[in-house]
């Protein structure tokens, strides 16, 4: 090898490992603890990110409920920023659906809160490997509810709806309703195409129905936290189901005049207002749907 060859492998080399540094850094260490991110939506009521699915923490008269637990692991660093806020017990925990990044962290809190979710959520968890082992099971559902079940009273009424199949079969809708804020979970992750787990009962086809019955049966909503995204506004939660209607629509039409998936994915051309949306889980969502309707 040249002089010059040699030095050009040393300079690669060192730019790989440079390079390597700071996207290490950006991990969270193995071993050390999980930080959690904290940020108020309103009043009483903040959204803790990281760690997996947004949380809410919402500070209540005589406690603090958290919708959703985030990853396995996650539990202190979600009590940390509760303590950043509030010193009050927490009493409740709602699970948006069944998955592990929501979930996740239920059985760090104490056995004595009382979970709440979608009773299909609640058949889901029942199912999962993470609450199979007995010093696990405090971690799975205390009350579950089929349409609609209100979590506390007054000021600080949690009104849950359910409207049907999407992102599971158990999806629930949280409406803080004296804030006028609502937590979608994952049937409205963010300005995306969704994960459609047909493992636990979700469907491609019965997303945008779904979505139009919650759009036409919560009321006194402005203000929405996505399972995965920004706080963001109703008008955006509507739109959303805007947007899945007219990607199913378009995939249904594609499948039934005998398309393949492909062209089908070609063929869907999001409106204006939704160019700024992440279209990465389409072809996934297609072949769904597809199967759904037996192509
Ligand atoms: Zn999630
Ligand atoms: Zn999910």
């Amino acid at each position: 090898m040249t002089r010059a060859g040699v030095l050009g492998s040393i300079i690669t080399a060192g730019t790989v490992a440079m390079a390597a540094v700071p996207y290490a850094a950006q991990q969270p260490a193995a071993t050390g603890p999980n930080v959690a991110q904290i940020e108020k939506v309103k009043d009483n009521l903040y959204m803790i990110t990281g760690g997996g699915g947004n949380t809410a923490a919402y500070i209540t008269a005589n406690g603090v409920v958290l919708v959703d637990t985030k990853l396995a692991n996650w539990g202190q660093a979600i009590l940390d920023k509760v303590r950043t806020v509030s010193d009050k017990p927490i009493t409740h925990i709602i699970n948006t659906h069944t998955h592990g990044d929501h979930v996740g962290s239920n059985e760090f809190f104490d056995p004595k809160v009382e979970i709440v979710a979608q009773e299909n959520t609640a058949a889901n968890m029942a199912k999962m490997p993470a609450f199979a082992d007995a010093s696990k099971k405090h971690g799975l559902s205390d009350r579950t509810f089929k349409d609609k079940h209100t979590v506390l009273g007054g000021n600080d009424a949690i009104d849950l709806y359910y409207f049907g199949p999407a992102h599971t079969n158990g999806d629930a809708f949280v409406v803080f309703r004296n804030l006028r804020v609502m937590h979608a979970g994952d049937a409205f992750s963010g300005p995306n195409n969704p994960i459609m787990d047909t493992n636990n009962g979700g469907t491609g086809v019965g997303y945008p129905g779904t979505l139009a019955k919650a759009a036409a049966g919560i009321k006194g909503v402005d203000t929405v936290i996505p399972g995965h995204a920004a706080v963001t506004t109703w008008q955006a939660f509507v739109d959303y189901g805007e947007f899945m209607k007219s990607f199913v629509d378009s995939v249904s039409a594609a499948a039934k005049a005998g398309k393949t998936a492909d062209q089908a994915l070609a063929e869907f051309k999001p409106a204006e207002k939704f160019k700024d949306y992440n279209l990465t889980r389409a072809k996934a969502n297609i072949e769904t749907i597809y199967k759904e309707v037996g192509k």
